[in-house]
């Protein structure tokens, strides 16, 4: 059986655990904390990180920031996962979803501006796949209307987009804030876990107090007051320094991981873009101004129909393909909350969508077996 995923691990990970409880300090914020914190600082140039227990939580974190509040409105794509929705509607926010791009998943950066209003708060692009969306536009949509920008940036460790400027930038490190995730399904994991990204300095103290259930102990964990003290609203969001440890060791990996994940990524575009083509599926499309981090890797199908019968084909020869996010718009909590606009793009991709197994561990021989499997299915449809 080749899964559709299979967490990796670089061996470290235990050596780690043993280390951060050998130190005695194992609620977050700790060393492993540090470290996690200044890889990021480092590597990416982020002025301010926090670990959190996941995207989820960063998203979360994110809204508390915004004091987003009951009546607010926040635009985001409705092909995204929950967390970057729920969040904000915990915070009270209508959501007015956008559809996607006709080539691509990510929000149809032509579509925004139409759709805000007076209560517009925020955008929130999700970088697709790690696949970048058009920062320059969607900035200079917020900057003319004053709302802030979230990346939902979950998929887009080690992602880059590059702007009219011709500078390259790394993902998360652009909007106002950013929230990654590093969920054992993502390129960099710890079972469950995330971060937030702070780029706008507004932001900086407050999220270290809402980060802290609303305290702030980190402050005095810098021994720059004596004591602490309730402050503002908050939650508990820190990860233990057992997941902290656990995500250094894959962090540590980084190059490596990303070298391996570009290569399967690599492998199964050229042996599938002509058979894609020829069958009138499509492989994935990079915009220009987007960098390929090797998250995913997805075909999208003529319809429904022919996704259903590649998934149970490629089952027969024990192959485990998934389909991916159902439009928000449309679920069971929300279609009764949405406005009535048809988002037609979102809708083909919760169709038509099928990603291919994708993990670290996964050898050529599989890839091209997967290949191989894909060129000969029957197409019925
Ligand atoms: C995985 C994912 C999340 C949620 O991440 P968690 O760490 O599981 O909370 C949010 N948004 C997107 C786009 C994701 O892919």
């Amino acid at each position: 059986m080749i899964p559709f995923n299979k967490p990796f691990l670089s061996g470290k990970e235990l050596d780690y655990i043993k280390d951060a409880v050998s130190l005695g300090k194992l609620s977050g914020n700790g060393q492993y904390t540090r470290k996690c914190h200044g890889f990021f600082q480092e590597r990416y140039g982020f002025k301010k990180v926090l670990l959190t227990s996941s995207c989820t939580a960063a998203l979360e974190m994110a809204a508390m920031l915004l004091n987003i509040e009951p009546g607010d409105e926040v635009i985001m794509p409705s092909y995204t996962f929950v967390s970057t929705a729920n969040a904000f509607v915990l915070r009270g926010a209508t959501i007015v979803f956008a559809d996607s791009q006709p080539n691509h998943p990510g929000i149809d950066e032509n579509k925004i501006e139409e759709l805000i209003t007076s209560k517009t708060k925020a955008i929130v692009p999700v970088h697709y796949g790690g696949v970048a969306c058009d920062m320059d536009k969607i900035m200079a949509i917020a900057a003319r209307h004053d709302l802030f920008v979230v990346e939902d940036a979950a998929q887009a460790i080690d992602g880059y987009y590059s702007g009219k400027d011709g500078i390259q930038r790394p993902l998360g490190g652009i909007g106002h804030l950013a929230a990654f995730s590093f969920h054992e399904t993502k390129n960099i994991q710890c079972g469950e876990g995330g971060m937030l990204v702070i780029n706008d300095e507004r932001f900086m103290d407050r999220a270290e107090i809402i980060w802290e259930k609303g305290t702030n102990r980190t402050r005095f964990m810098r021994k720059e007051i004596d004591h602490y003290n309730w402050v503002d609203i908050g939650s508990s969001l820190l990860p233990s320094e057992i997941t902290a440890a656990f995500l250094l060791a894959q962090l540590e990996n980084l190059d490596d991981i990303q070298k391996k994940r570009k290569a399967i990524w690599q492998g199964y575009w050229r042996g599938l873009k002509d058979w894609a083509e020829a069958n009138s599926i499509r492989v994935p499309a990079i915009p220009r101004y987007a960098g390929n981090n090797g998250h995913l890797f997805y075909l999208l199908c003529k319809n429904l129909a022919q996704r259903t019968e590649l998934i149970g084909q490629l089952k027969e020869k024990h192959i485990q393909v998934v389909f991916h996010y159902l439009s928000l718009h449309k679920s069971p909590f929300y279609r009764g909350k949405h406005d009535g606009r048809m988002l037609p793009q979102s809708d083909r991709y919760s169709d038509c969508l099928l990603r291919l197994p994708f993990y670290f561990e996964l050898t050529g021989k599989e890839t091209e077996f997967i290949v191989q499997t894909l060129k000969t299915s029957k197409d019925q449809y």
